[in-house]
């Protein structure tokens, strides 16, 4: 079986795979494991470009039964900040999105009542989601029949104001405020095309304290699974990319690196993007209306601009947060041709590791067009030169609001959509696959095929079958197909190592 792709979802299908007995290798086009759950060493700092918070780092969770499973969060210590994130208005005010619901919700009605309405309504969205409890297949039989009758009964009671949220989207909540703050700091908190409701199931797993940050952040996490591969006895190739799949009478028969090599196979999974493996090492010759309609119609998770300093000081005097600040700008001003009026930084206070002695990592993370650095990097001097004019630029820019920091800058780091595209190869260099939109919410219930039609032997998995994307997405995204594949064989599926 060949995997391409040591993301999470091609690390996952690995274990999986190899627990269950087939031969697996990986063929990752990069030098190291983890695909988007990454992070980078500079001058003694350690810059985070993935996980925030990780679902199911409760031990009560059934994700957390898969991230035992696959090794992931062995001896994991996870931080758990009673903040998602703050915005801070221009009016001195600042709209503080705790963890603890009724601190939230006691918040911002203090904040707003004239917004009495919609902030009841929201923490009622967010307790409606705490109820669910869905069954998982990492679960006994006896639990998950348990679950599934307690699941039906808390569709009745909820089901309705389910589907209505679903059809919400971010911009149509924000707009429901009066307060302007409220409603800006509702437009920072959460993508204006994604749905509401994983806003609410968000706030109910930072409720429940089941949305911890791993000290140490991805890598680990990434080394992790990794490891777990190789002791199970899964082969992978690092600087390997594959350029062609392979096929032959209907059937994927292996694949072709862009050395030329070819290697045979009796199966081949697509662990990695979901636009190339189509359309450019398939071809695009095994697509129909259903397969196509997502790159044509369904919104992605942006392209990123990322910019990551290393601080020589201390933030005691910010609270830890799950996702940082934002803060306005004194005026709007372009950034990558795009206007900005506030600035969101996280500083990386809740993980000492991520620093040297007395000093502090911190992120700035905007959306930002692919095309405008696509266009930028015809010519490499103009694109260098421009990421340079972007640090300088966020640097005066953080001035205002940490006077000094400028002085205190040690270390940047500029990454742009290309940099995603280039380590990662995600289609216009998108950090989490599609958004779950009022289109594609059915998604939630019936999941994506991990086939394409015409084409036998050959299976996808991860962020761009998995719509919302994640890491226990993806890593279920593995684990659903190698149980599928074993029931194919008229295997019964293993999740646990013979040993244990
Ligand atoms: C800034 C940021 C913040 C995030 N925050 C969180 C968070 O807090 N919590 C959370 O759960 N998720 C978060 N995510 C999302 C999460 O990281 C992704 O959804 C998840 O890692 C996707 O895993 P994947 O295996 O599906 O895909 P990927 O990670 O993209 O893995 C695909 C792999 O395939 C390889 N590959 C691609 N093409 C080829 C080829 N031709 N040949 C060989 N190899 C190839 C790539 O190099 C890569 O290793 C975040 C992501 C980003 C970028």
């Amino acid at each position: 079986m060949i995997i391409i792709g040591a993301g999470f979802a091609g690390l996952a299908a690995g274990i999986y795979g190899r627990l269950n007995g087939y031969n697996t290798q990986i063929f990752e086009m990069h030098n190291q494991p983890g695909g988007l759950c990454t992070s980078w060493k500079r001058k003694g700092y350690t810059f985070d470009a993935c996980v925030h918070w990780l679902v199911g780092s409760s031990p009560e969770s059934p994700y957390n039964a898969i991230w035992r499973e696959t090794g992931v969060a062995s001896g994991s210590e996870f931080v758990y900040a009673d903040e998602y994130c703050r915005c801070e208005g221009a009016d001195g005010r600042t709209v503080i999105f705790y963890a603890d619901i009724d601190r939230l919700e006691s918040h911002l009605l203090a904040l707003s009542p004239q917004d009495e309405d919609t902030i009841r309504k929201f923490i009622k969205g967010i307790r409606m989601c705490a109820a669910f409890d869905f069954p998982s297949d990492t679960e006994p039989l006896t639990v998950r029949l348990r679950k599934s009758v307690a699941t039906f009964f808390t569709f009745m009671k909820y089901g309705k104001a389910f589907r209505e949220w679903t059809k919400v989207t971010g911009e149509e909540f924000a707009g429901r405020f009066r307060d302007p703050l409220l409603r800006e700091a509702f437009r920072e908190l959460w993508i204006p095309e994604f749905s509401v409701v994983f806003l609410l199931f968000t706030f109910a797993w930072l409720h429940s304290r089941n949305a911890g940050y791993p000290i140490g952040g991805s890598m680990p996490m990434s080394q992790a699974l990794e490891m777990r591969y190789r002791e199970l006895g899964g082969i992978l190739h690092y600087n390997k990319k594959v350029a062609r799949i392979l096929t032959s009478d209907g059937r994927a028969t292996g694949i072709r690196l862009v050395d030329g090599t070819e290697i045979a196979a009796s199966r081949v999974i697509s662990a990695a993007d979901g636009y190339s493996t189509l359309f450019n090492m398939l071809d695009g010759k095994y697509l129909d209306t259903k397969t196509r309609e997502p790159y044509d119609k369904w919104p992605t998770f942006a392209s990123l601009l990322f910019v990551s300093l290393g601080i020589n000081r201390r933030f005691d005097e910010i609270p830890l947060t799950v996702s940082g600040i934002t803060f306005p700008l004194r005026e709007p001003v372009m950034i990558a041709g795009k206007m900005c009026g506030r600035l969101p930084v996280h500083i990386y206070n809740q993980d000492p590791s991520m620093a040297p002695e007395g000093k502090t990592a911190v992120t700035v993370m905007l959306e930002s067009d692919y095309e405008y650095w696509k266009k930028l990097a015809e010519d490499r001097n103009i694109y260098v030169q421009k990421k340079d004019e972007i640090a300088s630029q966020i640097i005066r820019l953080l001035e205002q609001r940490f006077p000094g920091i400028a002085e205190q800058t040690e270390v940047t780091d500029v990454a742009t959509p290309l940099t995603f595209e280039r380590y990662t190869g995600n289609w216009k260099g998108s950090f989490e696959g599609w958004l779950i939109t009022p289109d594609n919410a059915y998604t939630m219930t019936k999941p994506m095929a991990q086939t394409v039609p015409g084409l036998k032997r050959f299976y996808m998995c991860g962020q761009w079958v998995e719509p919302g994307g994640g890491l226990p997405t993806s890593i279920m995204s593995g684990r659903r197909l190698i149980k599928q594949i074993c029931r194919e064989d008229g295997k019964r599926f293993l999740s646990k190592d013979k040993k244990q």
